[in-house]
Formats: C-alpha cells, structure tokens, sequence
C-alpha cells in the first residue's frame, strides 16, 4: 500500500449499525441497489440545484446513473455524474452515523422483532452502508464538483476505512463493490434490472444497466 493511503477508524456507532444491516435484512438484501441508486439521483438532484448559484457546472444533459455488472471480476459499479464528495466529506458522510434517520432506524431495528423489519426497512432509508449486505469490499471514488481533486474512500465493512489520492475526469461518483460469493444473483442484469423497477420505480434520472462487463 502507497504512503499516501490514509486510514481511519469509523465512528463509534458505524459498527453496530453495520452488524445489523447486515445481518438482521439479509432477506432483504436486494434494497441494497435501491439505497445506492438513490444516493446517486439526490447526487445529480444536488449538483443540478447547486449549479443554478455556485461555480458548479450543470450534470450532463444525459446524466444517468450506470450500473455494471461484471462477472468474471464479481463485482458491480455504480456511476454517477453528480455533486460528488471532497475527501472531508467521504469522511463524513461515510464513516460517521451524524445523521438521525440512520440513528433512529438502528433503535428501531435493534427493538424489532424479526416479522417487523421488513415494515421498518420501508420507514427508514438504510443507507449506503447496506452495500454490506451484498459487498466484502466497497470503493467509492469521487470527485466533488467545482474542484479537480478526486479520493478513493475503501472499507471491507469491518471497522476501519483508507482514503487514497485518485483521478477522476469529471466530477461525480464511482461505486465498486467487490460482491460476496453468495451475493454474485446480483450481477445478472435481468435481476438489476427486476429490483430497479421494484425500488426505483419513482426516480427521474435514467438508469442504464450494462452488458456483463462491458
Ligand atoms: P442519506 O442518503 O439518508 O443521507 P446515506 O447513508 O444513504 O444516507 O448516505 C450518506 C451521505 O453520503 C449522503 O447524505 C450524501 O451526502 C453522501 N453520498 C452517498 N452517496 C453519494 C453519491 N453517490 N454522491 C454524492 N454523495 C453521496
Ligand atoms: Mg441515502
């Protein structure tokens, strides 16, 4: 690993909520793909906003959020062409629980009774760390618009995460999730595809899924 690699601790209460994610909705394991194509459409929602009084330029007229699945590599990549994320703010936003819906939502798990939690799975937004349920490794490179640097944020999900210095050639979001064994249905693009209209139904941005590895 490169002397540039920077690596840290999560916040105290990313554990706990980690542990329950991913094991308490293991069923519901496919609202994964509804969390991240969320993130990504408020993405492009806040670069587009930002754009009308701050030095950020507009998202692409064709801005979609692309999903490619890869199988020989096991892993799906999400990108988007949004606001994107400085370093502090992969920090932040990915290694702390500062906000409440995340911090309500772990009480009412915790409380939960297994019959229940799909009801509360519907309450809550889970969030990107539900990319845990299917994912053992997770990278995030982004590059936050109006500026040049990009950062690549990485965490196996199990206490710790790096920041690495990264290139990006326009601002926006790139998601790698090296998939677990169990989780490889997740790279069929018809599957994709199924949870896509079953989650995302309501989301404005296009959302394009790849040929294998393509
Ligand atoms: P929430 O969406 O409820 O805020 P999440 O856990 O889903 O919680 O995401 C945490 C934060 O990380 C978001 O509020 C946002 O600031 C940031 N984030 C996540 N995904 C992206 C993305 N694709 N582009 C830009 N920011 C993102
Ligand atoms: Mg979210």
């Amino acid at each position: 690993m490169s002397d540039t690699v920077e690596r840290h601790e999560f916040g105290a209460e990313v554990g706990r909520l980690l542990d329950l994610v991913v094991h308490a909705l293991y069923s519901d394991r496919e609202i994964f793909l509804r969390e991240l194509v969320a993130n990504a459409a408020d993405a492009i929602d806040r670069r587009r906003f930002e754009s009308l009084t701050e030095a950020v330029t507009p998202p692409p007229a064709d801005a979609a959020i692309r999903l490619l699945p890869d199988k020989a590599a096991r892993t799906l990549t999400l990108t988007d062409a949004g606001i994107g994320m400085a370093k502090e703010e992969l920090t932040k936003n990915l290694g702390t629980i500062a906000r409440s819906g995340t911090r309500a939502f772990t009480q009412s798990l915790a409380d939960a009774k297994p019959g229940e939690r799909p009801s509360l799975i519907g309450q809550f937004g889970v969030g990107f760390y539900s990319a845990f349920m299917v994912a053992d490794r997770v990278e995030v490179t982004s590059r936050r618009a109006g500026t040049e640097e990009a950062w690549t944020w990485a965490s196996a999900g199990q206490g710790d995460f790096t920041l690495a210095p990264a290139t990006r050639e326009e601002p926006g979001t790139t998601i790698v999730l090296h998939m677990k064994a169990d989780a490889e249905e997740f790279l069929e693009p018809l599957r994709l595809q199924t949870i896509i209209r079953k989650w995302a139904d309501h989301i404005t941005v296009p959302i394009t899924i790849a040929e294998d590895g393509k």
